[in-house]
């Protein structure tokens, strides 16, 4: 990551007036509070659970989420006041707890949650961020569709680690005699997206509310710990992603309900972004009938790489030589970069349905689809912004209004 350019501002911009949104408005929370339907409320109850491994994953990550906010010692240890050398120290911890890249950035109101999921107010309480990336594993991931029976688990993989080196990061600035909180997929009171762009860890991307890393691409999930102990902080950075993904159509072409733009970036929340369909996205995912989640976005990303020799010469000419970005994307095609490879598929295909672990009756089995092409008419969608936002304590279904973006 040193060898990345660093910038003064995200590639992605990012206005003064982005609104704080509440726990609410997170659309697996709509789901499972029946605002997309019945049959979408009825799923998310099983999502996690409807794959045995997700179910084993889901247990210990429940253990360790009392411990994430804890309270510090009173008196402060006797740590050094350089602050680089604070970051750096926090920085060579996370990496011994095996996390993959790391970064340091503060707080921007706009990333922390107006309200929790019972619609209590959030204080913004810590400046500083460690941002913290977990690999989801190439080898399983290269195995999958993405949006087979292996999905969630590779999910939750990243989210149990990332949740047992934030939660010990956490504890440990408590030790010291800091406020710290672990936010993890389980219980977070932060956006992660904006913290990993201004913490310099990746890129918003073409997929929407996904950000890519140079090195592993959008194959991560992240945990982030807030505190209050000063550090020196990153820059974002800048690899030429945003021209990268201007002419790469890759994740749209190949996103199975069609939730990612074709079509240029648009102002939605503060943000000049690529505005997925979060709805279609949210539904495929939640109740994808023949996988237990869907991540083939990431599958099929050509920064989605394990990183060899001739593939590190081309992120040099993806990140040096924009006229280059033709070529590689054609080339990741013709390689078959995206395809299966199935020899490396190990885990067993299995769902609980009515109490019992059956085979399921389908899987996803998708390759390439080179031939699909962007649609001759450009799709509607619905954006649902802060207006839309259902009220932070609201306990009854709050059905998506119908507007046109
Ligand atoms: S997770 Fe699946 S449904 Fe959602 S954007 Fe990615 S490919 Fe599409
Ligand atoms: S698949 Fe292509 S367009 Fe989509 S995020 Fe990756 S590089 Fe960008």
């Amino acid at each position: 990551m040193e060898a990345i350019k660093r910038v003064e501002e995200t590639t992605t911009r990012i206005t003064d007036s982005v609104p704080r949104m509440p726990k609410r408005s997170n659309f697996f929370s709509r789901s499972a509070h029946g605002d997309l339907g019945k049959k979408q409320q009825t799923e998310v109850r099983r999502f996690v659970g409807k794959m045995p491994l997700n179910n084993a994953f889901g247990r210990v990550m429940r253990s360790i989420t009392p411990l994430q906010r804890n309270v510090a010692q009173a008196d402060k240890a006797p740590i050094p006041t350089d602050l680089t050398e604070r970051s750096e120290h926090l920085k060579s911890l996370c990496t011994f707890l095996d996390a993959d890249v790391v970064g340091v950035c503060e707080v921007p109101d706009y990333a922390w949650y107006s309200h929790d999921g019972e619609g209590i107010v959030i204080d913004p309480i810590h400046r500083y961020a460690i941002v913290i990336l977990i690999d989801q594993g190439y080898e399983t991931l290269a195995a999958a569709s993405g949006d087979d029976w292996i999905s969630g688990s590779q999910s939750y993989r990243a989210y149990l680690r990332g949740a047992e080196i934030g939660t010990v990061v956490a504890g440990y600035l408590n030790e010291l005699g800091y406020e710290a909180q672990a936010h993890t997929n389980s219980d977070s009171d932060v956006l992660h997206v904006p913290l990993i762009m201004l913490a310099g860890l990746g890129e918003l991307s073409r997929i929407g509310e996904v950000v890519i890393n140079p090195f592993l691409g959008p194959r991560f999930k992240s945990v982030v710990v807030t505190t209050n102990l000063e550090l020196a902080v990153d820059k974002p950075i800048d690899f030429n992603l945003q021209k990268f993904c201007d002419s790469c159509l890759k994740c749209a072409r190949e996103c199975p309900p069609g939730a990612i733009s074709f079509g240029d970036k648009v102002m939605f929340n503060g943000y000049e972004m690529w505005k997925p369909d979060v709805v279609a996205c949210t539904r495929y995912r939640v109740s994808n009938p023949a996988g237990s989640s869907c991540g083939r976005c990431m599958k099929v990303c050509p920064y989605n790489k394990p990183g060899l020799l001739q593939q590190r010469l081309g992120l040099w000419l993806a990140v040096n030589v924009p006229a280059s970005h033709k070529l590689l994307i054609w080339l990741d095609d013709a390689l078959g970069y995206g395809q299966r490879i199935t020899a490396l598929k190990w885990w067993f295909d299995l769902e609980w349905v009515n109490g019992k672990l059956v085979r399921p009756k389908k899987s996803n089995a998708r390759d390439l689809r080179p031939e699909r092409t962007a649609p001759k008419k450009t799709k509607n969608v619905t954006f649902y912004g802060i207006d839309d936002a259902p009220a932070p304590d609201a306990k009854d279904p709050v059905p998506l209004r119908k507007k046109k973006s």
